[in-house]
């Protein structure tokens, strides 16, 4: 299993910092000290950043389930549509099925995702969410018939290439590690990205692993690669001031990174001035 999304998260806000030690005694989530360096056409530097990170265990996605265990949560239907219902909302899911009516929704996720719920409606916000975007990005997952000791957990590219960062996944807490191997996820920046939106995926994997032979400095076999296209991945630009979009009025609430910060602190901080937003709170 490779953690081809967020690969680890970092946090300063005290509240999150309290949140995510729970999540570690927990075990669902587990501090990383890794190695980190940067890579400047061709010249590696090591970097000292003491700063831990943290990671799901034993995958992101755990720590998700963990998260979501007690709650009914619905992974299988999409919300296509909601119907305003006698002061609330009915929420359409696929094609038939309804759920609602509700007194308040709140939407997580990207603007776009947001906006297409909403678009039909006048909802107050609806301007401010228009004004937001996502940014997308390529990931190749790559599995390498070496062990790479030579290189940092984490490594930044300076050039002006395609990747900006590669993360070694099996130096994760928790990983499986196959000896005489090495398991990486790289990204690919967004100004790349972006022009590639709709490129196919065998060619945007084979310019990926010209570059990651170049950056990982290896010759030797790569055994497997896989690109994987986010196309909602990181916010555009975030929202300045409140964290979170609410209309009263409406019942409706609208979070995410996009108005909490970048990265998984920044939507947890999102989710939480929403909850304060359906709970009444100042
Ligand atoms: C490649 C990549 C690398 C990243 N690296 C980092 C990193 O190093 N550090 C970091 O902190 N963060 C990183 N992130 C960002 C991090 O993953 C996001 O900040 C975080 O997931 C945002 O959470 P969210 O709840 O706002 O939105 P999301 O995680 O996007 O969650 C929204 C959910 O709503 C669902 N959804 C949307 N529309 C509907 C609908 N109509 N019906 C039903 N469900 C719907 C989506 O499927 C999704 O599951 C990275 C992200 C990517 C893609």
């Amino acid at each position: 299993m490779v953690d081809h999304g967020a690969p680890f998260f970092e946090g300063s806000d005290p509240r999150f910092l309290e949140i995510v030690r729970s999540w570690v005694d927990s075990d669902a989530c587990a501090e990383w000290r890794p190695s980190r360096g940067t890579w400047n056409d061709g010249s590696l530097r090591s970097k000292s950043d003491a700063t831990p990170v943290f990671v799901g265990t034993p995958s992101m996605g755990a720590l998700m389930a963990h998260l979501s265990s007690g709650l009914e949560v619905r992974t299988d239907s999409a919300v296509t549509s909601i119907q305003p219902h006698k002061g609330g909302w009915m929420l359409r899911l696929g094609e038939r099925e309804e759920a609602g009516p509700f007194a308040r929704v709140v939407l997580t996720g990207p603007p776009e995702q947001i906006g297409r719920l909403i678009n039909d409606h006048p909802v107050r916000f609806g301007d401010r969410l228009g004004a937001l975007a996502s940014r997308p990005v390529w990931v190749l997952m790559a599995i390498v018939a070496d062990e790479l000791k030579g290189l940092p957990d984490i490594l930044d590219v300076e050039s002006d290439m395609a990747i900006e960062k590669a993360v070694r996944d099996d130096a994760k807490p928790q990983r499986q590690r196959t000896e005489g191997r090495s398991r990486w996820v790289l990204h690919a920046c967004s100004e790349w990205s972006l022009p590639r939106y709709e490129a196919p995926r065998e060619g945007v994997e084979k310019e990926l692993c010209t570059e990651l032979t170049r950056v990982l400095d290896t010759r030797k076999r790569l055994l497997s690669a896989r690109a994987h296209r986010w196309g909602l991945a990181r916010p555009a630009r975030v929202m300045a001031g409140e964290r979170c979009l609410i209309d009263v009025e409406a019942g409706l609430i609208a979070c995410g990174d996009g108005m909490g910060g970048e990265g998984v602190e920044g939507a947890w901080l999102s989710g939480v001035a929403a909850a304060g937003a359906v709970a009444g709170a100042p």
